[in-house]
């Protein structure tokens, strides 16, 4: 069985995290939110007591994407800690990969994304600490993180791929005894067209000593995703496996097959918003927040008012046993913390449920779970609850096929 982890985006979801802390594994951090909210992530962490990582997000002081960020607070206090203001003073708009490639330390600048891993929730949390023991609060402190994030570009190119090789490469370099290392690909799904680029990919990977894979396929939707799109990714995530030897592979961005995928063991883990965003796009920063509730039979998120018309339509097909819908006539009338618990609640009870079910039963109940959505013909609703009805279908075939190919069981 793999693992499931949440990822730390905003200062709200600690309580909804730790509320359901016993129900899944750990925590993705991003370095940009622990600048952005040290203390607080540093307090949480002590009182979260569970496994984490942190993912350097280096991609974000590269062009494009670097200019377009509209949120930067983070830049002057990470920067010294990666070694690259004079890289950054050069390149005010983000630098290129030919940029990178020039840069005559780059060995340093790795050496300190990994350094900065190692240390810096640690050293947070000693202050944390001391400051928990004035007010007699119980906590531990967060040791390092279980493993170490190469620092990584988004893949555009092959020149892109191979500077992002050459990163893992000084990575394992300065690897210390007994940790362990993993690298990011972050692809677009575009690369599932380009049978030479997964095996180059595959084969140059496997050849770095490193410990395990963080796939984010940039544009990927796994609820969006028609089945052949839906099997390249889980063949993909065979082959890195296959071709380094039994090497995991995480979904850095996952929804609710992916979920089901790591519960399965086919992938090592699934990182899971909270209910904020569950997919990331690199060129888009912020957004809204939108009120939305998370269908549990459909496995998707619709507009409060949807769901409320959904509640209305049929209250027992689109009830919710979680805490927070318990004490809630409708989806509208929940708060946005509420919706993010429940959704929290939803998530790991989805995971496990399909971590002790086979994949031909979770195919089975999808097939279940289609038709009843399928027979509910409200006017107002009916053109949702049949384009949820094929989502399910999607996904059950998809997962049939896998267990034909014997990549899931
Ligand atoms: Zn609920």
């Amino acid at each position: 069985m793999g693992r499931l982890y949440f990822r730390l985006s905003l200062m709200r979801e600690p309580a909804v995290l730790q509320a359901n802390s016993a129900a899944f594994y750990g925590l993705a951090l991003e370095s940009h939110i622990i600048e952005l909210y040290a203390n607080a992530v540093a307090t949480f962490l002590t009182q979260l007591r569970k496994p984490y990582f942190v993912d350097p997000v280096f991609y974000k002081f590269s062009a494009p994407i670097f200019s377009e960020l509209s949120e930067k607070r983070w830049v002057d206090s990470l920067s010294p800690h990666y070694g690259i203001e004079t890289l950054l003073f050069q390149f005010p708009e983000g630098f290129e990969v030919a940029n990178l490639e020039a840069v005559p330390d780059l060995a340093k600048i790795v050496s300190s994304v990994l350094e900065y891993q190692r240390r810096r929730v640690p050293s947070l949390n000693a202050g944390a600490l001391s400051l928990a023991s004035l007010t007699g609060q119980v906590t531990a402190a967060a040791g390092p993180p279980e493993f170490l994030v190469v620092p990584y570009l988004l893949v555009s190119e092959r020149a892109s791929i191979r500077s992002n090789l050459r990163l893992a490469r000084e990575g394992a370099r300065v690897k210390q005894k007994g940790e362990r290392l993993y690298a990011v690909l972050a692809l677009s799904r575009d690369y599932f067209g380009s049978e030479s680029d997964l095996e180059y990919i595959t084969r140059e990977y496997a050849k770095v000593d490193l410990d395990g894979y963080l796939i984010w396929i940039t544009d990927f939707k796994d609820w969006e995703e028609d089945s052949e799109v839906l099997k390249v990714f889980a063949g993909f995530v065979r082959r890195l496996s296959a071709e380094s030897k039994g090497r995991e592979v995480i979904n850095l961005f996952g929804g609710y097959f992916s979920a089901v995928l790591a519960a399965r063991g086919l992938l090592g883990g699934s990182a899971q918003g909270v209910g904020i965003a569950e997919f990331r796009d690199p060129l888009v920063t912020g957004g809204g927040f939108a009120k939305r509730y998370y269908v549990p039979i459909s496995h998707r998120f619709v507009s409060v008012d949807l769901a409320d018309d959904l509640r209305d339509a049929s209250p027992s097909v689109f009830s919710c046993s979680c805490p927070e819908c318990g004490t809630a006539p409708r989806p509208g009338s929940m708060s946005v913390q509420a919706l993010a618990q429940h959704f929290v609640s939803v998530r790991t009870q989805e995971f496990q449920l399909a971590a002790g079910t086979s994949a031909a039963a979770i195919a089975d109940q999808l097939s279940r779970d289609r038709t009843t959505l399928s027979r509910i013909k409200v006017p107002g609703i009916a053109s949702l609850t049949s384009a949820h009805s094929r989502r399910l279908e999607v996904w059950e075939k998809s997962l049939r096929d896998l267990v034909q190919a014997g990549l899931v069981a």
